[in-house]
């Protein structure tokens, strides 16, 4: 079926990103919750009927580990794209309560088991989008792709993990307008160097596994690994990624087993990389280990402590604004 504007009821915004906002609506006819995101595209209708056919694909994208297209309708010069609602949200803002390590092991086999669906029936793979390294030039190529990163991966209460924004859309990325300065990126080495040097044959599924490697630190660590100092400079950033040592999962908080499963994943030489299948063979993701996490426990506990800290936000913003007046 098709979904149009008019059958949606508005709910609240869930966030914001570098391309356009994310809302929560109401689908009256099915009843059910969804999560629209619009993409504000400077384009003719001929490109934009180029997108929505190959938003198509999407529907194909059917795992337990992959969230959900409902289907996209463009209204003036906006895609809307609605997508199944995560009603925990992104890792990235649920990780403050702390990720016990049998949790992350939890979300690292959605993200391998998700990742690798996209790769064996829709051959699509990431090319690490977020930097602006990645310039027009890099979108020529018709591979396509997934944004790898823990505002990508979204819970839910039930428990569940699933990745959600990969583009699949080539002509739809090529019209994104790129305005991220110092953002952090996720992009592999090879991929930053095959950029600057103009060559885009270098990457390949293990691009992906660095992604994932990399957001894992950063869903236990509760921050982005590389140094503060490199957030709101590029260049500084784009060099610890490709001459500085890779970065680890906190000694005092993770196992050694832990620890090398996400340095398989961090190699710098792409060929010496761990592949998916050997990410869902290690030690790491033994399934007896799984089947004694409880993730809906955490869900519900994260949940808790985000709305209070939100809270805590809101108190002191308030007794600042009294301290200026
Ligand atoms: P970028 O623009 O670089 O991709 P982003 O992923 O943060 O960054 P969006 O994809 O626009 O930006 O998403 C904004 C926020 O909306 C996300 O961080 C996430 O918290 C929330 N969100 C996105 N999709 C959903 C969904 N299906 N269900 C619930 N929340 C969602
Ligand atoms: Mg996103």
């Amino acid at each position: 079926f098709s979904i149009s504007m008019d059958q949606l009821k508005l709910d609240e915004e869930l966030g914001k990103g570098n391309y356009g906002t994310v809302k929560k609506v109401l689908h009256v006819p099915t009843n059910v919750y969804m999560a629209m995101k619009e993409i504000r595209l400077e384009l003719d209708q001929a490109k934009l009927n180029g997108i929505m056919m190959e938003l198509e694909v999407l529907h194909r994208a059917v795992a337990p580990e992959i969230v959900e297209f409902y289907g996209a309708f463009f209204i003036e010069s906006c895609v809307y794209y609605c997508m199944e609602y995560m009603d925990a949200g992104s890792l990235d803002k649920l990780q403050g309560v702390g990720v016990p390590e049998g949790v992350l092991a939890l979300i690292a086999r959605s993200m391998v088991q998700g990742l690798k669906f996209l790769k064996d029936n829709l051959n699509i793979i990431h090319r690490g989008l977020s930097s602006l390294v990645v310039i027009a030039v890099a979108f020529r190529s018709s591979d396509d792709v997934i944004d790898v990163k823990p505002t990508n991966v979204l819970v839910n209460i039930a428990g569940k993990v699933k990745l959600c924004d990969f583009g699949i859309s080539g002509q739809l990325e090529k019209s994104l307008a790129k305005t991220n300065i110092g953002c952090q990126s996720y992009m592999a080495p090879e991929r930053i160097q095959g950029e600057s040097q103009n060559n885009l044959g270098t990457y390949t599924v293990a691009s992906d596994v660095w992604s994932l490697g990399l957001s894992m630190i950063e869903i236990g660590m509760g921050r982005y690994p590389y140094p503060p100092e490199t957030y709101s400079n590029v260049f500084a950033q784009l060099t610890a990624i490709v001459h500085g040592d890779p970065p680890e999962l906190p000694e005092d908080k993770y196992s050694a087993t832990a620890r090398e499963f996400v340095a398989g994943c961090l190699v710098k030489r792409p060929q010496d990389r761990s592949t998916y299948q050997q990410l869902l063979d290690h030690e790491f993701l033994n399934e007896e280990k799984l089947k004694e996490v409880d993730m809906v426990e955490w869900v519900k506990k994260a949940l808790v402590y985000k709305e209070e800290e939100k809270e805590d936000q809101r108190v002191k913003m308030l007794a600042q604004m009294r301290l200026s007046a």
